[in-house]
């Protein structure tokens, strides 16, 4: 491996990828370094035992080509082997209804007067799906956003439509503020429900999220909801194969321990190298990008704004492969449960299961393959002591409603925080980005320029925040204002 490079980007997650293949297309000569032995980060997938399990994300939105993930592949000609859900997710209540989640926005408003009650629901979800709508169609629209320059400004302000000023009042508003003003707050099930929704997509609560977000992710199911054949690990080796095709390299098993600035440009510091590079980007949290850089930040990294554990959410994974035939409606399903989860205290499981049409991750036919996740709130401080009883009672819960039944169990492994600060050496083990906070508005998120010279930060720690498509936006943006700034 030569040492001297163009670009760095330090983390092979999607984030991290999407910076490299746009700055690899652009004739840069790349290296990505990671530390574990396969790329992807919270977003790939791993054999164990003849089974094929994914590590953190399941559920994949954005393919079209006004959302990030589907503008990126269109940018590399990249084809994803995906297919489209027939029905994105099913939602099961404490109270033992279920509520399937449709794709179709009117298929969807009949569902929900049917499980919540017909008042307003119909209103609320139209005003959600227009706010959905407006949020994907200017995320790619404004790609200086959020501004931290004059040009960005100058950038955000060419891009600028009246729509834009009249909905970014809706920044300042919380969903609970909306559901109040819809008259749904005394509707106990329907909160309940959102609060479930928005923790796997704000990672918060209704008090919490405001309103651009908080719309954009309930409506979540009501945009195409894929499946990659084989895991997600499909979705990330298309983008290593761009990389190394275009003349940039993926290091695994590479984990940058330091990293100093100097004259003309960065040093890596790895156990056994040090690398040299005129650009970086870091696409680790922006905690541990602190621990590795010796040098000063823009004032925007000071730490009020890095969140702690205390604000943070990390997750209890659990992977079973087991036999079953039977047809289910969906392969995403939130599980509402009775009474909080012992040790963890969350109130809902998440399952994704294998597509019934993808036999490449499993042995024989017969087998499904399921990804468990809950959240762990503060996961520095919530230590899970016997991870036994949670995995017993997860799985009681999966057969109370009949998803498995464990006798048929092949394989089943669980991890907590301390393996996810493991496997990707989030600090704490945090996972799943910085949530929402009405405290933080959209254009106050960490922004790409990390010392406003030639080092950039992406990742779900960054604007827009979570999940894969806010994830690869961030990459998206990391690389438009490098090559803004230098290129
Ligand atoms: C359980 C779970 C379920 C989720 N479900 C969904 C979902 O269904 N849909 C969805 O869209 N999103 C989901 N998400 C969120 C989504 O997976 C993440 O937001 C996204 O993958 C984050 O990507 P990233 O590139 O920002 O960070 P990461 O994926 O964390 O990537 C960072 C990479 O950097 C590497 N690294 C860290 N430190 C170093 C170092 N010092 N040197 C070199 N390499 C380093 C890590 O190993 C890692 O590969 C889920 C996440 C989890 C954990």
């Amino acid at each position: 491996m030569s040492n001297v490079f163009d670009a760095c980007v330090v983390g092979s997650g999607i984030a991290g990828l999407s910076a490299a293949s746009l700055l690899a297309k652009e004739g840069l000569k790349v290296l990505v370094l990671e530390q574990n032995w396969i790329p992807g980060g919270c977003t790939s997938s791993y054999p164990r035992k003849g089974f094929v399990f994914e590590t953190g994300a399941t559920t994949l939105v954005g393919l079209e080509r006004n959302m990030p993930p589907g503008y990126l592949f269109n940018k590399l000609n990249i084809e994803i082997d995906a297919v489209k859900l027939s029905l994105p997710m099913q939602v099961h209540l404490s109270n033992g209804k279920t509520i399937s989640r449709y794709e179709s926005l009117d298929k969807w408003i009949n569902e929900a007067e049917l499980k919540f009650g017909a008042k307003n629901q119909a209103k609320f979800w139209k005003f959600c799906f227009d706010v959905a709508n407006f949020v994907w169609d200017t995320s790619l629209k404004q790609k200086s956003f959020p501004p931290d320059s004059f040009s960005d400004l100058f950038d955000c302000a060419k891009n600028a439509n009246l729509k834009q000023l009249q909905y970014a009042r809706y920044a300042l508003k919380s969903m609970k503020t909306l559901l109040a003003e819809y008259g749904l707050l005394e509707n106990r099930t329907f909160v309940n429900f959102c609060n479930e929704q928005l923790l796997i997509t704000s990672q918060n609560s209704i008090e919490e999220t405001n309103v651009l977000f908080g719309a954009t992710a309930l409506c979540y199911t009501n945009f195409p909801n894929y499946y990659v054949n084989g895991g997600l690990i499909n979705l990330v080796n298309p983008i290593v194969d761009y990389i190394e095709q275009n003349n940039g390299e993926i290091s695994l098993r590479t984990g940058v321990t330091q990293i100093e600035k100097k004259a003309d440009n960065y040093v890596l510091h790895t156990k056994d190298n040090s690398i040299k590079c005129k650009f970086l980007v870091s696409s680790i949290p922006i905690n541990n990008t602190l621990q590795l850089i010796d040098f000063p930040t823009r004032s925007q990294f000071n730490s009020s704004n890095i969140l702690q554990s205390d604000k943070l959410n990390s997750a209890f994974q659990m992977g079973i492969a087991f036999k079953d035939d039977n047809q289910l409606d969906a392969i995403h399903h939130q599980i509402h449960l009775e009474k909080p989860l012992v040790e963890i205290c969350s109130k809902s499981i998440f399952l994704s299961l294998s597509h019934p049409n993808d036999n490449s991750r499993y042995k024989e036919a017969g087998y499904k393959v399921a990804s468990i996740s809950t959240h762990v709130h503060d996961p520095e401080n919530n230590i899970i002591e016997n991870k036994e009883a949670v995995e017993s009672e997860i799985i009681n819960q999966l057969e109370k409603i009949g998803f498995l039944d464990k006798q048929n169990i092949a394989y089943m492994h669980s991890s907590t925080p301390k393996a996810w600060h493991k496997w990707t050496q989030r600090a704490f083990g945090f996972v799943g980005g910085y949530p929402q906070y009405m405290k933080t508005k959209p254009w106050q998120m960490l922004s790409a320029r990390l010392d406003g010279d030639k080092a950039y930060i992406c990742g779900d720690t960054t604007y827009p925040g979570q999940g894969i498509p806010g994830a690869v936006l961030s990459g998206i943006i990391a690389y438009e204002k490098l090559k803004k700034d230098h290129l």
